[in-house]
């Protein structure tokens, strides 16, 4: 079930402009941006405009031309990354979610590791 989204989360207020952030690719639909502590030597977020609380709510519920939109612009940015990369989107407490809006991570620049440790 998802939850009800909440418009005072931080992406939202980044969204807005109520907080700054290193931008690295904005379109209409889409906004990515660094993260503000990053676990890799590359770690971007890629966030969309609309609100969304997680992947499947974004999945469910948005346009054909936001889900479009938001992964051609994730493409960009991990198609600089040759080496590999790893995606992750994180969704509610099992999930591990900190941020009720729905972002993908793109994380690279080193070896990552296991996917999750048992
Ligand atoms: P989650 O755990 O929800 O999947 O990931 C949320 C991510 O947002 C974390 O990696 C955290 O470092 C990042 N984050 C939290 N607050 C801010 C912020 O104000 N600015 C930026 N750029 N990233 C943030």
């Amino acid at each position: 079930m998802t939850m009800t989204y909440d418009p005072e989360n931080i992406f939202a207020r980044i969204l807005r402009g109520d907080i700054p952030n290193k931008t690295v690719a904005e379109t209409a639909h889409t906004l990515a941006f660094h993260d503000i502590a990053p676990h890799a030597p590359h770690h971007v977020l890629v966030i969309p405009k609309g609100p969304y609380v997680d992947f499947a709510d974004f999945a469910a519920h948005a346009s054909v031309e936001e889900i479009t939109d938001f992964h051609r612009t994730a493409a960009q940015i991990c198609e600089g990354l040759g080496e590999g990369y790893r995606t992750i989107s994180n969704s509610g407490g099992h999930g591990g979610q900190e941020v009720p809006h729905y972002h993908l991570h793109i994380l690279g620049g080193r070896p990552l590791g296991p996917m999750l440790t048992r």
